[in-house]
């Protein structure tokens, strides 16, 4: 391996990295490369049959469940209300804290959802794609944010921004997930709640729809487990086509602000 790396996930809910990217992280964790996890909401939403305590608790278990088996170092949980990430902290306050996590973990890559993708429904996605995004194109410029330089963190420069989407756009990498697909499930799976609510949520989709769904009335959503496989694995299978492996994760990429094309004949390696 070349030198280790340190990756740093700014996710909006304490299932989207495992969703877009678990298996990457998985695979980058394998490699000898350490991860680090920040959620920026307290998950407190997405149930229809929770109360938003029992969410609440229920989601920080999940959360700390998955990121072990997937072997991330560090989980780091805001704690701003879901859905209302936007309102209860606004943008330069939500970018602050990013910035600051960022000269603290120092990350030689960052993940997060893409900012520029279309028809992203959730602002709580939106919010963090844009405060990640830019937090990390900035942290190494001391006069942004200069308290937290003053309070002694000091500048850090983030070479490679990795995004994902639900509909990713202007993809330029993909990673050969095939060895990390179980994982990448097995890490899905210790988010129950959201597991249920994936299904039930489907349910509700269907009955609305006035269309005919055989078993529909009998399915249970806390049966989850063959179909959130067999989605996952659909959906990969889709990527991993475009590069001739059996299951891929799609990402937009953006690596030392393209300095590659001034260095003749060389190439940045590839660390998954
Ligand atoms: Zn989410």
């Amino acid at each position: 391996m070349a030198r280790k790396k340190t990756v740093l996930v700014f996710e909006a809910h304490g299932d989207d990295m495992e969703f877009m990217a678990g298996g990457t992280i998985a695979k980058f964790i394998d490699r000898g490369h350490e991860a680090h996890l920040v959620c920026a909401t307290d998950n407190d939403k997405g149930s229809f049959e929770l109360s938003a305590d029992e969410l609440r608790a229920a989601r920080d278990r999940e959360i700390h469940g998955a990121a072990k088996v997937l072997g991330i170092a560090s989980v780091t949980c805001l704690g701003y209300p879901d859905g209302e990430l936007a309102d209860k902290a606004p943008h330069p306050v939500l970018r602050g804290e990013f910035m600051r996590i960022i000269r603290q973990v120092r990350p030689d890559v960052v993940l997060t959802w893409d900012p520029f993708t279309p028809y992203e429904n959730h602002p709580d996605h939106r919010a963090v794609a844009w405060a990640a995004h830019e937090a990390a194109s900035f942290s190494h410029f001391p006069l942004y944010y200069p308290e937290q330089i003053d309070e002694g963190l000091a500048p850090h420069y983030v070479g490679e921004q990795w995004f994902f989407a639900k509909e990713p756009r202007d993809v330029n990498k993909y990673v050969d997930v095939t060895d990390y697909i179980d994982r990448k499930i097995e890490a899905l799976y210790q988010h129950e709640s959201q597991m249920v609510l994936t299904l039930s949520n489907a349910k509700h989709a269907m009955r609305a729809s006035g269309l005919q769904f055989p078993g529909l009335d009998s399915l249970d959503p806390h049966d989850f487990k063959a179909i959130i496989a067999a989605e996952i694995k659909a959906m990969a299978r889709e990527a991993g086509r475009q590069i001739g492996v059996l299951y891929a994760e799609p990402f937009r990429r953006t690596r030392f602000e393209g300095v590659e094309r001034f260095a003749p004949g060389q190439a940045l390696e590839e660390d998954v």
